[in-house]
């Protein structure tokens, strides 16, 4: 199909016990029929669980954190700096779930994802961006125009150069945790909007080689029929990444 390998990330959240963590990596690793040549697979423990998480994952295996702090470290009580990520060998981070941008208690800004976005890949590390419209967004006919306000706060920030180590997950917010995928047809639309705006407003090269996942509600039932789509370079995935039936939708690169 396309010469974008395929990427699936799983988002842990704030789930989890050094027991649950445990298991769920040995089950991973024992995982058979993926070619780690065609997926690349990143999963996001809450960052207390990361170096367990780490040790324990065969090196296939990529491991995340689900936030980091905007700059160096220093008298940021509480927070995790991108130094530390790339300390315990970590590839990735996540930037920009919507629950950190829409919590109340969160409320985390455009513009602290695109300095946060900056910084990581200034330091080495990869970023899963995440960018998404509400339902009264949808609903209002906003979808694009809020995706592109916020890949725009992003672009702000970051070099032409530097869209190469990211990679955009497309999760509208009325599927994440909701049991309400998208249809394959909603997600290839706002898949191929994003590719266009990234052509336009970054370079053509960059939009070719981009990869856009897909997150919000994503199975192991439901992931075949994305993964058809064209624009559709792989998945972020919530609940269903805490199961081992987590590694069918890794395979649906398939
Ligand atoms: C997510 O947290 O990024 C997500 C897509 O969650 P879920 O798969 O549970 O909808």
């Amino acid at each position: 199909q396309s010469a974008r390998k395929f990427f699936v990330g799983g988002n842990w959240k704030c789930n989890g016990s050094k027991q649950s963590v445990q298991e769920l990596c040995e089950a991973f690793n024992a995982g058979k029929n993926i070619d780690f040549n065609r997926v690349e697979v990143v999963v996001a423990p809450p960052s207390v669980y990361a170096m367990l998480t780490r040790s324990i994952l065969r090196p296939d295996f990529g491991v995340a954190l689900q936030n980091c702090w905007v700059g160096k470290p220093g008298a940021f009580t509480g927070e995790v700096a991108v130094e530390m990520i790339r300390d315990i060998g970590l590839s990735h981070v996540i930037l920009g779930h919507s629950e950190r941008r829409h919590l109340p208690e969160i409320r985390e800004s455009d513009d602290v994802i695109g300095r946060k976005t900056k910084y990581a890949i200034d330091k080495g590390v990869h970023v899963i961006l995440c960018i998404g419209e509400l339902l009264e967004e949808r609903e209002a006919g906003r979808t694009r125009e809020v995706n592109e306000r916020q890949l725009s706060a992003v672009r702000a920030h970051l070099s032409a150069d530097d869209w190469a180590k990211v990679v955009i997950a497309y999760e509208p917010v009325w599927a994440i945790g909701t049991g309400k995928v998208a249809t394959a047809a909603q997600a290839q639309e706002a898949h191929s909007e994003i590719r266009s705006w990234i052509r336009r407003q970054v370079s053509e090269a960059c939009a070719s080689q981009m990869r856009i996942l897909y997150g919000g509600s994503v199975t192991p039932e439901n992931c075949l029929e994305l993964a058809a789509q064209p624009d559709v370079d792989g998945f972020l995935v919530g609940g269903a990444s805490l199961k081992p039936t987590f590694l069918d939708i890794v395979r649906a690169y398939q």
